[in-house]
């Protein structure tokens, strides 16, 4: 009996990251040509966390081509992005802890990747809005995040 009871508690422990992995987090690529592979990314409202894996599938460095994934309401989204621009490439081209972010990765260059978990408790007052934070590239590098 105890040796079952041990089994089921192995099983747990590996189950739930699994389960976690595969439809708690997703993955997005952004490359040289100042594209995102994803427009759109879909939360299940299951999930009390969600990650989200950005990889620079590029080659050209941080400060040329710099793409992050930054996670905000629509309504803040224009704010964000003028404060964004302020704060310059050595805070990553983001307000150092700006309050309208969601959630947010680093700013990486090409093949690099970054990982962000929120908590979907603060996916409040949508709809919500991703994008690139490097100037000029929200244009290209934009989405929409909704929780179904
Ligand atoms: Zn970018």
């Amino acid at each position: 009996m105890k040796r079952q009871l041990a089994a089921f508690a192995l099983l747990g422990l590996i189950a739930t990251p699994l389960w976690a992995a595969n439809h708690c987090s997703t993955t997005i690529e952004g490359n040289d040509m100042m594209q995102y592979d994803k427009s759109e990314i879909v939360v299940p409202k299951s999930c009390s966390t969600f990650t989200v894996t950005l990889k620079h599938t590029g080659k050209l460095p941080r400060a040329a081509m710099g793409h992050d994934w930054v996670l905000t309401t629509k309504a803040n989204e224009k704010a964000v992005l003028a404060d964004a621009a302020k704060a310059g490439l050595a805070n990553g081209y983001l307000k150092p802890g700006d309050k309208r972010v969601i959630a947010h990765t680093k700013l990486i260059g090409g093949g690099e990747s970054d990982s962000v978990t929120f908590k979907t408790s603060a996916l409040k007052n949508g709809p919500f809005v991703f994008f690139c934070s490097f100037p000029g590239h929200e244009t290209m590098m934009h989405g929409t995040l909704t929780v179904k």
